[in-house]
């Protein structure tokens, strides 16, 4: 029996492991679940479900206190730290957004595992995060689930390369995106995600974010992390071996699959999602990107070169911008140009590394702020 936490319990990654948990139930228990404050009515429904012990909030308690009086709720904005730190076996971070930092670095401050769905905490603060050991990490992205389970094939010493999948988003083959509306964008052909995260699958900066990830998860230099076009999504990245071999992990597009992995990881969870359907005739392309329609990869990789403080400034700058794009105050393509130039305007004066988590919300908030300046000055 597994002790489960889960943050972010009421989004897309919190509640399809919930789903697995419950047809698990002599797998896991749910010892602890945190949300925000947009969903307290499904968050009351899951942690009556699971009689789960412990509920946080970063909205008011007192709702869920009514309906649940005898758990312990958690309420205000440091709750995903406290829900965060305790004992458990794993600890789930389905948070999106760098705001999910804090809670990765209380769970790991506990001696907590954490099944990382949350890709900013890396990106943000990698070197912080990984001060605890990279065996304390378990990849929930499907990509670096993908390397995850491929790496285990032979040495890090003999992998050459790894290779990232992208699905390539809904403007894989479109020539102007100039006129990209947040409707187009945000109807994405294979997964089924949050706002920001498929806003980010559309300018491909999740590649670029996840790019970072696979460099501080698996201790590989940019030179050696490679990114193709898949559209199937169904082969989610492979790793390259010295001799040649290339060792992919393939499986139709579901989340299910990643998240049980790293719940469970050694053991795998029987019936976790459907396999590959082999009977029928199916094709598998790949395509390099066209990094001129998508600059935010080689972005990613220049950032991810000069140190943890500037994949910190790509991602909050982003995360300022796709804020703006979907309340239609800047184009679609302002989105890479806002990081961008946010970027080469704090480029003198940056730490080369972060000591703490106020230097990352530091760098963060001159990201925001310089973000707000370069898009209110177009
Ligand atoms: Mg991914």
């Amino acid at each position: 029996m597994r002790d489960v936490v889960i943050l972010g319990s009421t989004g897309s990654i919190g509640v399809q492991a919930l789903e697995v948990i419950s047809e698990n139930p002599d797998k896991f228990r749910v010892v602890g679940l945190a949300s925000g404050s947009n969903n307290i009515e499904r968050l009351i429904e899951q942690a009556k479900k699971f009689q789960v012990p412990v509920i946080g909030t970063t909205g008011d308690g007192v709702s869920i206190r009514a309906a649940l009086p005898k758990a312990s709720v958690i309420d205000g904005v440091n709750s995903a730290r406290e829900v965060a730190a305790l004992q458990a076996d794993i600890v789930l971070n389905g948070i999106t957004g760098s705001i999910g930092l804090g809670p990765t670095l209380s769970a790991l401050e506990s001696g907590n595992k954490v099944a990382l769905a949350n890709k900013e905490s890396l990106v943000a603060g990698g070197e912080l995060v990984l001060k605890f050991g990279r065996e304390k990490i378990v990849p929930v992205d499907s990509e670096h689930s993908a390397l995850f389970q491929a790496m285990q094939a032979g040495r890090a010493a003999d992998v050459s390369k790894v290779v990232l999948t992208a699905s390539g988003g809904p403007f894989r083959e479109r020539k102007d995106l100039s006129g990209v509306t947040p409707a187009e964008a945000l109807a994405h052909p294979t997964w089924n995600m949050g706002q920001v995260v498929t806003i980010n699958s559309a300018t491909l900066v999740n590649k670029g974010l996840e790019i970072i990830e696979a460099h501080y998860l698996f201790d590989i230099p940019y030179s050696k992390i490679d990114a193709v076009i898949h559209p199937q999504s169904v082969i989610h990245s492979m790793v390259e071996f010295v001799d040649g071999s290339t060792i992919a992990e393939a499986s139709p597009p579901n989340m299910r699959g990643p998240i049980s992995y790293a719940l469970a990881y050694p053991e795998r969870v029987a019936k976790a999602m459907a396999p590959i359907d082999w009977s029928s005739s199916h094709t598998w392309r790949f395509q390099p990107i066209d990094e001129s329609r998508f600059p935010s990869v080689a972005l990613a990789r220049r950032c991810g070169a000069l140190g943890g403080s500037f994949t910190a400034m790509y991602n909050a700058a982003n995360e300022v911008a796709v804020d703006a794009f979907l309340r239609e105050l800047i184009p679609f393509t302002a989105i890479v140009d806002t990081i961008d130039a946010t970027v080469a305007k704090l480029n003198s004066g940056a730490p080369e590394s972060l000591r703490d988590l106020s230097d990352v919300t530091a760098i963060e908030n001159d990201a925001r702020r310089v973000a707000n300046e370069v898009m209110a000055r177009k």
